[in-house]
Parts: C-alpha cells; structure tokens; sequence
C-alpha cells in the first residue's frame, strides 16, 4: 500500500490548492494521503471532495507547531476530528501567534531597508495563514534573494536578523489536542531539528510521556542512514512508524508519495485505521 500522511496546500504554505495537491496524490499512485496544513485544518473539506472524485482515501491531518526546550518542534497529527474543540481552540491560538510574529518579522525587514515586507507575504499567504516562506518568497520575487533556501539562511532562520521567536504551545499541550481529538501524534522528520542524539531521546522520551504514539521513519530528502537510525528509535521507543513526504508543491524539494518504503522491522501507523 502507497501512504503519504505529510503533505502542504496553499491553506497553509504550500503552492497548491487542496484538490491539486489530491489529484497528484491520485496520479502518484497512492493509495492514502492525509493533507497536513500547518496550524490549520481549513483544506480539508475541499480535500475530502478531491478525494471523492479520484477514489483515493484522504486522511484528516494537520501539522502543529509546539515549543519543546525552547526549540520548534513538528507533531503532526493524523486521523483527527478537526472540529473537537480544544484541538479547534489550539489551532487558533497558533493561528494569531502566526500573525502577531508575521507583523514582528514584518517591522524587522523594515529596520533592515526592506519596506512592505508584511504586507507582501500576508498577500501571497492569500487566505492561507501566513508562514516565513511567505517572506522568503517575497524576497525572491523583489531581487533580494536568489532562492528561498537563500532568505532563510540570510534572514529567517534562527539567530538571524528578521527571525521572531514564537512560544507555541508545549509539546504536552500540542499531543494533547490530537490525541483528544481521536488522532495520533506524531513526530514530524525527527532528523531535522539538529539535536544531539541525547536531546533527541529525552525528546522521544518526553513526546511518548505526553501521549505521542508515531514518528516519521520516512520523509522527503532524507538519507538512507538517517532512515536506519530513525527506524531503530521507532523500534526501541515502540512508536508506530510514518511515511510523509513534506510535499509543498511543484518546487518543493520532495514529490509526493515518491519516498522509500518504510523498512520491513517497522509498524505503519496506517495499521491503526486501514
Ligand atoms: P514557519 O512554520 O512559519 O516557521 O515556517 C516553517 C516552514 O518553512 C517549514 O515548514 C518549511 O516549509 C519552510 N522552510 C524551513 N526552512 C526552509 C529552507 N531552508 N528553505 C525553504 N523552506 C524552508
Ligand atoms: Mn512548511
Ligand atoms: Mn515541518
Ligand atoms: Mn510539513
């Protein structure tokens, strides 16, 4: 079976409506997709029509931000009831932390000598939320910036001159809302967030303790060792294992549903609900 349970519309910072995103699913060969807009469930209901149309099975997803140690991390949750209430409630704190930082960066770029840089990404951002590569776009389409890997090394990025620190919401709260909703969390391509392998147990440590109950063993641009290493934790944590591509659109660095398998040791999450 051909799973993707990690994928972007234009809801949140992808290029696609939700139907395209859905066709291309189709056209890729899956079998199920989960659509996981960060911080927002809105595409989901066009999503689901898209789905209808193809006869593909979608999966309800989102992709939250939470703090953990002062850092960013990404749980994204799968299988969820996108109207319970206190998942509901926490995406839309999120939603106006997004656009309380989205004004700071703005006021940043500002100081640097780059006006309307606010205005331009909630334009682009259309009537998805706003996210940095909003920004990192804007810079592109003005000159500033060669590519948007570029604007994030140069501005968005931690530590850099337009880079606003957010307090999402703690990891426990975050696993909390999917879980309460009927999902399962799950941590989203552990290999990207730079931690030492210490840091990277007391994160699965803590994520389990919250309720976490899956990890993205399988992502979008990710090397074969990093796959190994990741499946081992999957096994020794006892987590069920994910397969997401990140897919963002067309120019994103990874095509939909065209990753490795998930290696043979490993429980797909998909076990819990196909
Ligand atoms: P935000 O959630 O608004 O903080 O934005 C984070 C998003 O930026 C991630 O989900 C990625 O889609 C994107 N992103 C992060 N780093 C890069 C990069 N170096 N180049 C392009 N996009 C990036
Ligand atoms: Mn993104
Ligand atoms: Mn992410
Ligand atoms: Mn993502």
């Amino acid at each position: 079976m051909n799973v993707d349970l990690h994928a972007h519309s234009f809801y949140s910072d992808g290029e696609l409506p939700p139907s395209d995103v859905i066709r291309i699913a189709a056209e890729n060969g899956l079998d199920v997709v989960s659509l996981t807009d960060h911080d927002t469930t809105a595409g989901l209901a066009e999503a689901q029509q898209a789905a209808d149309e193809h006869h593909i099975r979608l999966i309800t997803g989102t992709e939250i931000s939470a703090t953990w140690r002062h850092k960013d991390i990404h749980i994204v949750g799968v299988n969820i009831d996108p109207e319970h209430p206190s998942l509901a409630e926490g995406l839309m704190h999120h939603q106006s932390l997004r656009r309380t930082r989205a004004k700071a960066i703005g006021d940043c770029f500002q100081s640097l000598g780059i006006p309307g840089a606010f205005e331009a990404a909630n334009a682009l951002a259309g009537k998805g939320l706003i996210a940095r590569p909003h920004f990192a776009k804007f810079l592109v389409n003005e000159g500033h910036c060669k590519d948007m890997g570029t604007a994030f090394r140069r501005y968005l990025r931690r530590g850099k001159a337009a880079y606003v620190k957010t307090e999402w919401s703690a990891l426990s709260d975050v696993v909390g809302w999917i879980t309460g909703a009927g999902g399962i969390a799950i941590l989203a391509h552990p290999c990207r967030y730079q931690l030492t392998s210490t840091q990277l147990r007391h994160l699965l440590h803590d994520f389990v303790a919250a309720g976490g109950e899956g990890i993205e063993v399988v992502t979008g641009n990710q090397t074969l060792n990093d796959t190994h290493h990741t499946a081992r934790l999957c096994e020794e944590y006892k987590l069920l294992a994910s397969r997401g591509s990140d897919f963002h659109g067309p120019s994103s660095r990874a095509e939909l549903g065209k990753m490795a398998a998930l290696p043979l040791s490993c429980t797909p999450v998909w076990s819990r609900f196909v």
